[in-house]
């Protein structure tokens, strides 16, 4: 691995190539996997992404960033490394980082998941010798359904909030979830309503070629109707004042986290969507085996069961201690 990628205090490194993966602190180049705030930071002298995610990661990171990016499987060369991106399929964008260092293929996935996602580049498979995946699921209680079955819950559950005039607020996170939400709910069933941090990313969704459905901001200073409608709300609002305004709606929230049940509990909430961004358990397993890599090294989330059982299938595969992550999608 050290030759392609060493662990420094920083985040993942190429010494070959002279840029880090997803940084920390400062560093003079930096290639990004994708736009979430846990892998998209503030400070770096030079950014590298893919093409659809450059328009988000400058929403992030404000307009002085220098941003450069290109498109899906355009090789580069990086000192003496050869770079690409490949579809990681977790939010629209989102980045696989491919590095060849004398003939040593390194993946580094970033975050990804192999099922299909209406908003999102479908997950491509890369056969590599190491591959740096994540596990924020991984463990086997997580198993998503069909992302359909979850929307005929997130349907379901509005249609029977709105027949009672009770505004329907779903918590989903402002950049990735939120689209997925609007992107693949029913807008026959009432209208839909959202959150001014989701806005911003809406139109570049709709450039990218994903269909939106049309949507309100929430202005609580006008006479808008709520008791049919779908709020989408990140769940950063959810104790300020702002929802105040919606004490008397229903409440849920669309996260793989919304598989464990006390979590739910704990949030006060009337219903969870296991919607996830990520991989599940088998997710992990399809992608970690599919690219054939006999090198695994594991970051994000309690990684341990997953260690186990791919070493139980003769994979070097070990924990990265990498820089503390806040996302939980
Ligand atoms: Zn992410
Ligand atoms: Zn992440």
């Amino acid at each position: 691995m050290l030759r392609v990628l060493q662990n420094r205090r920083e985040g993942l490194f190429c010494p070959a190539g002279g840029f880090f993966v997803d940084p920390c602190g400062h560093v003079s180049r930096a290639v990004i996997t994708h736009a979430h705030s846990d892998h998209a930071r503030k400070g770096h002298g030079s950014y590298l992404c893919s093409d659809n995610c450059k328009p988000l990661l400058k929403i992030r990171l404000g307009p002085k960033a220098k941003i450069e990016s290109l498109p899906f499987g355009k090789r580069i060369k990086m000192g003496d490394a050869l770079v690409s991106l490949h579809p990681a399929g977790h939010i629209l964008g989102s980045s696989q980082v491919k590095i060849e260092v004398s003939g040593q293929i390194w993946v580094v996935s970033g975050d990804y998941k192999p099922q299909p996602d209406l908003t999102c580049e479908p997950f491509e498979m890369i056969k590599c010798h190491g591959f740096v995946t994540e596990s924020t699921f991984g463990l086997p209680v997580y198993r998503w359904l069909p992302e359909d079955t979850i929307y005929a819950q997130i349907n379901d559950w509005w249609v029977g909030n709105a027949e009672n005039g009770i505004p329907s607020l779903l918590f989903a996170y402002s950049l990735g979830k939120a689209q997925r939400v609007l992107a693949g709910v029913d807008p026959e069933i009432g209208p839909i309503f959202i959150h001014h941090a989701v806005s911003p990313f809406l139109p570049i969704y709709e450039r990218s070629g994903v269909d939106l459905p049309k949507v309100e901001k929430v202005d609580l200073d006008s006479e808008q109707n709520y008791s049919k409608g779908l709020i989408v709300v990140p769940p950063a609002v959810q104790d300020s004042s702002w929802l105040k305004r919606f004490t008397y709606a229903e409440r849920a929230f669309a996260s793989g986290w919304m598989a464990i049940r006390g979590l739910r509990r704990r949030r006060n909430l009337g219903k969870g969507f296991v919607l996830s961004d990520h991989a599940d358990w088998n997710g992990l397993l399809q992608v970690i085996l599919g690219t054939g890599a006999e090198t695994v090294k594991i970051t994000h989330g309690n990684g341990h069961a997953l260690s186990r059982y791919l070493f139980g299938r003769g994979i070097d595969a070990s924990l990265l201690n990498q820089p503390v992550s806040a996302e939980v999608q």
